[in-house]
């Protein structure tokens, strides 16, 4: 065994972590995972728990994927890199494109843009986007807008985008020309609106009026995930999504559903964007195209996109976008594998049956324990639990409090994920109802001992 100590105080030596503050490495030592099978991680102190992150919302299929752990080896034998900028190709990616197109095709989605992870996908999506405007004789839409409490990743594009302070502040000056919208957040909105589909109502018209105030023939395209995750995970009202789909429709304004977390089952649909009946027109993908186990993402294009592009003859459609890495084989031989399992495992009905257990065990929970404020789920595995410390008043609860409740959770056998005042849960989508009893025991053994 390892000496766990040790690595700890050389990863607080010389490693700076992604979303925490580098001098807490050494008084808040990260868990350091070794090893990882089925649903499961273990820690370099031998202690194995159930992952109810999924990894970071990407591992749908486990950690003991064996075809996709062999398809990402016979791939690095046969062709372990080769670039598909333009005058090479290579089969594993002509191949993905296709069958991306047939799981795509119920959301009018027929083509795919490669790249290295979700801020790319966000970051493609955005450029194509202005792009298709210009090309079309529009290149007064520059602008974007999008949701507060969304989540679009880190590049410029994406963090401009975003709609939660903690990831822009410190960046800014970011993008001009991005404007926010209300998130049909329930528990906590601007208008007091408690119904969900009232505030659904309420955030609509707030986006009529923002269009109207900056100039619909200004706006390149709205981007927003189906189901916010990173913000807390706060599913909309059904009548949302359809509705943003109408005004951006109306108004000209591209749809650019961000998928990252959403596409491939999460939702228990097989898309966040089918899961409302919406077709985008775009759609970024990334972490589960390849089960997390090779950095890889897609922008799915909906054909009328697509054939403005190619129908071009201005010469404004050439694309002066793309990544060394957009197209690796090795991604897209693992994404191929991944998505033959996908289907294979019908992993979205057990996301959704299973998200049923979960979200009803965190609503039991929630009639237990006071500090739980709010939980938010019903859509598949997604979920999350607010914490408060007065639920009448709704003050968050402080960071100490919540990463006691974390700490004692993995104790008792499940990994959970803090993401300011909440609790989230993105399991691996092949979990079994046990692993959901597991997950619910280990939390409730987290609040008792915070109670
Ligand atoms: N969009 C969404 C909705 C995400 O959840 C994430 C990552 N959590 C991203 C974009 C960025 O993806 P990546 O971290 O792979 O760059």
């Amino acid at each position: 065994m390892k000496d766990g100590n040790f690595l700890k105080e050389k990863n607080a030596r010389s490693l700076w972590h992604p979303m925490a503050h580098p001098a807490d490495s050494l008084a808040n030592p990260p868990t350091i995972v070794t090893d990882a099978a089925g649903v499961t991680i273990t820690d370099v102190d031998g202690h194995t728990v159930v992952d109810g992150v999924g990894g970071l919302w990407n591992v749908n299929l486990g950690f003991s994927c064996q075809p996709v752990k062999d398809a990402i080896s016979g791939q690095l034998d046969r062709l372990p890199y080769y670039s598909i900028f333009r005058g090479t190709t290579n089969d594993a990616v002509i191949e993905l494109a296709e069958e991306l197109r047939d799981f795509f095709a119920p959301d009018g989605l027929t083509r795919a843009f490669y790249t290295s992870g979700g801020s790319d996908s966000v970051e493609t999506a955005l450029r194509l986007a202005r792009q298709y405007h210009k090309i079309r004789g529009e290149g007064g839409r520059t602008k974007y807008l999008s949701l507060k409490k969304g989540y679009h990743g880190t590049h410029f594009g994406g963090a401009s985008v975003n709609g939660n302070a903690n990831f822009r502040t410190a960046y800014e000056p970011l993008l001009p020309g991005c404007f926010h919208i209300p998130a049909p957040y329930t528990y906590r909105n601007p208008f007091d609106e408690t119904d969900p589909e009232k505030l659904a109502q309420l955030c609509l018209a707030a986006l009529e009026d923002e269009i109207a105030f900056q100039g619909a023939g200004t706006i390149a395209a709205l981007i927003m995930e189906p189901v916010l995750g990173a913000g807390g995970v706060i599913p909309p009202h059904a009548s949302f999504m359809p509705g943003v789909r109408e005004i951006c429709s109306r108004h000209g304004i591209l749809l650019i559903a961000d998928e990252v977390i959403t596409a491939f089952g999460r939702t228990g649909s097989w898309t966040g964007s089918r899961h409302w009946g919406v077709q985008p027109d775009f759609a970024c993908t990334a972490k589960a195209i390849t089960n997390g186990y090779f950095p890889f993402g897609a922008v799915m294009i909906a054909e009328h996109v697509a054939e403005t592009f190619e129908k071009d003859e201005t010469g404004r459609a050439a694309i002066g976008h793309g990544y060394t890495y957009s197209g690796h084989p090795v991604g897209a031989a693992a994404a191929l594998a991944c998505l033959a399992e996908t289907k294979r495992l019908k992993v979205n009905e057990n996301a959704a049956a299973r998200g049923r257990e979960l979200h009803d065990g965190l609503l039991a929970l929630q009639g237990k324990y006071e500090v739980i404020g709010d939980v938010r789920g019903g859509h598949g595995l997604m979920c999350a639990m607010e914490l408060v410390s007065d639920r009448n008043t709704k003050a968050p609860i402080d960071k100490k409090a919540i990463g006691a409740v974390q700490e004692e959770t993995y104790r008792a056998g499940a990994m959970v994920r803090v993401s300011g005042p909440n609790i989230i849960l993105s399991p691996p989508l092949v979990l079994t109802s046990e692993d959901v009893q597991t997950i619910l025991s280990a939390l409730d053994a987290g609040f008792a001992a915070l109670a």
